[in-house]
């Protein structure tokens, strides 16, 4: 039941007939993977005219993390390894954190890298610092927290991604078709909606960013049509009540005293450049990659999983053969469906 005024149904309905007089063929990726539940949860692909498709792009953190990654987690034997919960099911190359558990790893589940750096103050303790702009401030706050309190079993192995530049490497990619972007509105809060602005600029794309309430949705994916229509690209932001143009500078603030950019691996996709943030030399000693002489390189298993095209938007779950037979949630191949934000998740809850 639609029960507030982002999520009335007259207003619902009547964007929705000003959406359906767009007949052109209209491809809108979401880079964000809450917008990816809240399109299934709400139905809303289904709801849409047959020429606009809503694709999904790699917007989810534990999708895009590294083989190595896990590999490096599994390899601390000694130590503790604190994580958030959809890491624990996703595969390394031999096995996952979950099962590696069950063999006798400490690996402890955590709602905050506050929890850790908690944990730290008793025994040597690494967190697994994976996420996109949203997440890692804080992180990047706890490490400093760890420097100003001198907790020396701290550390943090960093797969921090940046959702920009992979923004670019999907529009670089011949074998991607995007027409338009609907933007992260958690990411945009951080980076504000300025950081788009190359997307127009340089690449004559447009893009929205959106709230994650149905209308906000649908909304946005009508404001991406005026754009088109009007025929100049643009950015435009429908989730003004969160995100500003400037975005949150003190969260910019502390991830730039604590992070710089460098190249990063992304599961599925490979190194994208400038697309991820290591931890600065003052801060190395809260650096696990340092720490513990860890190599977190690019690397694929031979795999049935169809996630990589999934994540540039080239299939939809239900077009690899996987999915809900040998692959359901209970029993994740692969990362997509791994993630409780995964497409692969998404359209398994809500759209079999
Ligand atoms: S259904 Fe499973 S195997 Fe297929 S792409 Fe999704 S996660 Fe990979």
């Amino acid at each position: 039941m639609l029960n507030n005024s982002f999520q009335d149904p007259g207003l619902s309905h009547k964007i929705l007939n000003q959406i359906s007089e767009y007949k052109k063929e209209l491809r809108i990726m979401e880079v964000c993977g809450s917008h990816t539940m809240a399109i299934g949860k709400w139905a809303l692909r289904k709801l849409l005219p047959p020429n606009i498709q809503l694709i999904s792009g790699p917007g989810c953190p534990v999708c895009v993390t590294p083989v190595s990654y896990i590999d490096a987690l599994i390899s601390l034997k000694s130590l503790t390894i604190t994580v958030f919960g959809d890491l624990l099911r996703l595969p390394g190359s031999l096995t996952t954190l979950e099962t590696a558990r069950a063999q006798g790893l400490d690996v402890r589940l955590v709602f905050s890298p506050l929890d850790a750096l908690k944990i730290a103050q008793k025994q040597e303790t690494v967190f697994a610092g994976i996420g996109f702009e949203t997440t890692t401030p804080g992180i990047a706050h706890t490490i400093r927290l760890a420097q100003e309190n001198n907790i020396t079993n701290f550390s943090v192995l960093p797969a921090f991604k940046l959702i920009p530049p992979a923004l670019k490497y999907l529009l670089l990619a011949d074998d991607v078709e995007i027409d338009a972007f609907l933007l992260p509105g958690h990411v945009s809060a951080i980076i504000g909606s300025n950081a788009y602005s190359f997307l127009p600029a340089q690449f004559d794309t447009s893009g929205v960013i959106s709230g994650f309430e149905p209308l906000d949705i649908l909304l946005a994916i009508k404001m991406i049509i005026d754009i088109l229509e009007s025929g100049k690209n643009a950015i435009e932001n429908e989730y003004q009540r969160v995100v500003s143009p400037s975005g949150n500078l003190q969260a910019q603030n502390i991830m730039n005293q604590v992070l710089y950019p460098r190249d990063a691996c992304w599961r599925g996709l490979g190194i994208i450049p400038a697309s991820g943030l290591a931890i600065k030399p003052e801060f190395s000693r809260f650096d696990a990659t340092q720490k513990y002489d860890l190599d977190i390189s690019y690397y694929e298993p031979p795999s049935p999983c169809r996630c990589a095209d999934i994540l540039k938007g080239k299939i939809l779950p239900p077009q690899c053969p996987l999915f809900a037979d040998s692959c359901s949630p209970a029993h994740p191949i692969g990362p997509c469906m791994v993630s409780s934000e995964g497409s692969c998740a998404a359209y398994y809850k809500y759209e079999r």
